[in-house]
């Protein structure tokens, strides 16, 4: 009697720590590693993992891990078996060491186990059910130590376990799912989003890249584009080696809006226009399949992709009579190289002296990379105005490139320039960016700094662009010197 009352209350204390557990609203990882202390507490149990079968990729995975598929020397191919005869007795069934147990029929509950208790460790695999469907499985290892192991109380819990699991896991999957599509969304948006300001395809299709790998990611990107000659060239990111990529190309033409390799590992889709493809995004994995679902995201993306390139295409073509920058309302990199031969010309013949500053922002990449590109392109616009603001009217401002800057002091010795340069780089690392998304309330600002090269034009410069070269070189000084600081070219830099 004394016996039972002791068993009884085990039981009870083992599900009531486990419903306190499975309430705590903590993620994945913290709800697995709660769950395996109370089964190592309570039955010695020396493993415990949950599988969750995603039914789109037909591939097991591992629930502690966020949806990192198992690695195949994982026994992926047992559960996979598990998995499949659980699947017909999901109500009535479990796994121990590779025999299925019926719940219901007692006596071959026993004799199982007594057999398989003298093993080293006992391996059990219940089901996780959705109503009536399987959608994982949980594994428990025990030390043949555990006492408890062998008591139907024992087997009556664990099933009242497993059910409260499965309830829990399953609500955690379906969460999953929505914070996919929502991610889904998301990006969609920004790719959508990324002509607002930018319309040069070299920015903006390594953004889309960046963004679909970071959306699909058990598969690689890349991003192919079409040259004149009509043959593709990766264009996103520096290297690809994928072979299975390179040969599907081959099968795509301008009628396809896809096409799948034999395995489904890897696939192709198009980005284009009316009449035909311009480029392709390439996804591929040597583990995993597209399962429908990424076919689907992938054919929304390459189509949103599409619309982004056709309308980037079609600025491009109205901008190339423009003299600014869109985003930064400076002069442009082609207005520069006009201003620069008329400044040199003027200096050559009224014989005046002529300065030019070159500007970067110092690790710019990490202002994108931390806080997205859109934060990124305020920096861009609250460094431009910085600049127009301690220039002086007939001071020549213009976005080079990138995050890049290039200023023409016309009538200006060097030794004013290089004032002119100090001035800036203190008022660039003293402002506050804002870069909230509500620009009047200014909730979020960040900090830059940048590093400048200032030369001077002088008669044995034989091209005018030798002005702007030395700046160059006096800017990558700056940069090597530790950035934030005012570098003059001098030839010993050279
Ligand atoms: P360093 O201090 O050496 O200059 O490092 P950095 O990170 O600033 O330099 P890097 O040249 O590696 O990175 C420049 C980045 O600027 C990469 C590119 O994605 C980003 N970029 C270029 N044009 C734009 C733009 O118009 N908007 C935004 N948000 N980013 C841009
Ligand atoms: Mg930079
Ligand atoms: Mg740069």
């Amino acid at each position: 009697m004394e016996d039972m009352t002791k068993t009884f209350s085990f039981e009870l204390n083992f599900l009531w720590e486990l419903s306190e557990k499975l309430a705590s609203n903590s993620d994945s990882q913290d709800l697995l590693n709660a769950l395996k202390i109370v089964f190592e507490k309570y039955f010695n149990a020396n493993n415990f993992r949950i599988f969750i079968k995603d039914e789109n990729t037909s591939t097991l995975r591992d629930f502690v891990k966020n949806w990192i598929v198992i690695d195949k020397n994982q026994q992926q191919e047992d559960v996979d078996k598990i998995f499949n005869v659980l699947k017909k007795h999901l109500k009535t069934g479990f796994i121990l060491n590779s025999k299925l147990i019926n719940f219901d029929t007692k006596q071959n509950l026993v004799s199982i186990f007594s057999k398989n208790l003298k093993d080293e460790n006992n391996l059990i695999y219940f089901p996780v059910a959705n109503e009536n469907k399987l959608i994982g499985v949980v594994e428990l290892a025990f030390n043949d130590s555990s006492e408890n192991i062998k008591t139907k109380a024992f087997l009556e819990a664990l099933r009242i376990a497993m059910s409260q699991i499965g309830f829990v896991v399953v609500n955690k999957v379906l969460n999953q799912y929505l914070c996919v599509n929502i991610k889904f969304q998301n990006v969609m948006k920004s790719i959508a989003k990324l002509i607002e300001n930018q319309f040069e395809l070299d920015y903006i299709l390594p953004i889309i890249g960046e963004l679909i790998d970071s959306f699909i990611s058990e598969h690689l990107i890349y991003i192919f584009t079409k040259d004149s000659n009509d043959s593709y060239k990766l264009f996103w990111p520096l290297d690809c080696q994928d072979k299975n990529v390179l040969e599907l190309l081959k099968k795509m033409n301008d009628k396809k809006a896809y096409v799948l390799s034999k395995d489904h590992k890897t696939g192709v889709f198009a980005i284009r226009n009316d009449e035909k493809t311009l480029g392709v995004i390439a996804a591929s994995s040597n583990i995993d399949k597209l399962s429908k679902t990424d076919i689907d995201y992938l054919l929304q993306l390459s189509a949103q992709a599409s619309i982004t390139t056709q309308r980037a295409n079609s600025y491009a073509e109205v901008l190339k009579f423009a003299t600014l920058d869109a985003l930064t309302g400076l002069n442009n990199r082609r207005q520069f190289e006009i201003r620069l031969k008329q400044e040199v010309a003027n200096a050559k013949r009224n014989n005046k002296s002529l300065c030019c500053i070159m500007l970067d922002i110092d690790y710019f990449k990490k202002v994108n990379d931390t806080w997205g590109h859109s934060a990124g392109d305020c920096v861009l616009k609250s460094v431009s105005k910085i600049i127009a603001h301690e220039l002086r009217e007939y001071d020549i401002a213009s976005r080079y490139g990138g995050e890049e800057f290039c200023i023409l002091l016309p009538d200006t010795k060097i030794r004013e320039a290089v004032f002119v340069a100090q001035r800036l780089r203190k008022a660039v690392e003293a402002s506050d960016i804002n870069i909230s998304e509500d620009q009047l309330l200014g909730l979020d600002t960040l900090k830059v700094t940048i590093s400048v090269g200032v030369s001077e034009f002088d008669k044995t410069m034989d091209v005018p662009e030798k002005l702007h070269q030395s700046a160059d070189v006096a800017l990558y000084e700056a940069k090597h010197r530790g950035r934030n600081c005012v570098v003059v070219y001098d030839e010993s830099l050279e």
